[in-house]
């Protein structure tokens, strides 16, 4: 099947007499017959479901879905992007190890990694995404267990070069896990560059609609773990957990990362998605292409008037001719940059805030990336604590508008914009 045809089909194909829709399973627990058949699936030795909190069908039949869409070979659903995230490096690393990451990552991820798991004994080095291969590579140590980074930053909408990135893990025997929440699928594929792992926010463009917060992780499965042992035993070695499987043995490159993930660290951690939530999930990708064109087309042109606008003092987007990440965005966002522009307003911080509280139709939100259009001064929200000296620091100029521009129409979405601007 072919992406668009994958986005509606992938995942769940109903027998003869079934539900037309990937089925809700609202139930916590599964019957057996017998106390034998049940403990085959606690051996890991048939499959099934018996605990809604590891394995759940609706979540299963989404996730297989997201699977298809991104090309990997196995994939999982979680409970916020902030646990995929989470689970996609700690099923690799643990206390003593290290991990290297693009400082242009979203806020809450650079939170995740720089305090609470190197609380947790896990070492991170941020490096700057536009530097050399060499300061690359000279970031990385015996112990590194991954390298991690976001195809487009939130909020600072960086370009990965996932190329690269993936060349300096693989030269240090490690996986390149992207995070793909603002490109989705629909606009790049970090697999087909050479990325191992990829994590989503599923709360984004995925769902589409606000309606539910989430996360996922699919694996390649072509990163062989086998052929650096010594670095992920946790993977290559016995699991005293789980009777002493070893999941690249048991379960092959293709399985081995997200089955640990799952009968591990979902057991342990239990960051589960509702089934209702994942059903929400399956139900946005259903028109995935359909609204990345239209993000990307009318965020291309609000840029573009933007661009023009006199009382804009500079525009923030990677398909814009001139920005810094054009190329990049050539290269791997053929089909569109997504529809997260940002930019400033001519007269700093006051302007910003008397042109924010102009809009009408674009709601003020900390959200993003959704169907319907959103805006945020970080100065006055996000960053609201900061100073001016340290919002700059931070990258936050004081005038800065983070615009998330929807699927409605471009005229009525200027027209907004136009009669804010006019009022500052
Ligand atoms: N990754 C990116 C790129 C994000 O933008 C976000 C949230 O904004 C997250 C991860 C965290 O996701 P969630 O809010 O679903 O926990």
């Amino acid at each position: 099947m072919n992406f668009d045809t994958s986005c509606l089909h992938a995942g769940y194909r109903p027998g003869n007499g079934e539900p037309r829709n990937i089925p809700i399973i609202q139930s916590t627990t599964f019957r057996y017959e017998t106390s034998g058949d049940m403990g085959k699936l606690f051996d890991l030795e048939a499959e099934g479901y018996f605990y809604t909190r590891l394995q759940n069908p609706t979540s299963d039949a989404v996730a297989a879905r997201l699977c298809a869409l991104e090309g990997g070979s196995a994939a999982m659903l979680l409970s916020s992007g902030q646990a995929a995230n989470f689970f996609a490096v700690f099923n690799i690393a643990s206390a003593g190890d290290h991990v290297v990451a693009s400082s242009a990552i979203y806020g809450g991820t650079y939170n995740l990694f720089a305090v609470t798991m190197r609380r947790m004994g896990i070492a991170f080095t941020f490096v700057d995404p536009d530097c050399s291969e060499e300061e690359l590579s000279a970031a990385f140590r015996p112990e590194t267990k991954a390298l991690f980074g976001e195809t487009i930053a939130n909020p600072a909408l960086t370009v990965l070069d996932i190329e690269k990135f993936a060349r300096a893990a693989h030269a240090h025997g490690v996986p390149l896990i992207v995070d793909n929440t603002f490109a989705t699928p629909a606009l790049c594929r970090p697999f087909e560059w050479g990325a191992d792992i990829v994590t989503h926010s599923t709360t984004k463009y995925l769902d589409g609609h606000a309606a539910a917060v989430g996360g996922a992780i699919v694996d390649s499965g072509r990163f062989d773990w086998t052929a650096h042992k010594d670095k992920f035993p946790g993977l290559t070695a016995p699991d005293e957990s789980y009777h002493g499987v070893t999941y690249t043995q048991r379960f092959g490159l293709g399985g081995a990362y997200i089955t640990k993930a799952v009968v591990q660290l979902m057991r342990d951690f239990g960051a589960t998605p509702a089934p209702m939530n994942a059903w929400l999930l399956g139900m946005g990708m259903e028109t995935l292409p359909l609204r990345m064109a239209k993000h990307c087309a009318n965020a291309q042109a609000i840029a573009e008037w933007l661009q023009r606008h006199e009382k804009v003092a500079w525009v923030r987007y990677a398909g814009l001719r001139g920005d810094k990440y054009y190329d990049l965005a050539q290269k791997y966002l053929p089909r569109g940059c997504c529809g997260v522009v940002s930019f400033g307003v001519k007269g700093g911080r006051a302007a910003a805030e008397r042109f924010m509280a102009g809009l009408g139709l674009a709601s003020i939100a900390t959200h993003v990336a959704d169907a319907k259009t959103c805006v945020l001064h970080p100065a006055s929200a996000t960053h609201r604590q900061m100073n001016d000296a340290e919002l700059a620091a931070a990258g936050v100029s004081p005038d800065l508008v983070r615009l998330s521009v929807g699927i409605e129409d471009l005229d009525d979405l200027i027209a907004d914009l136009s009669q804010a601007l006019d009022r500052v």
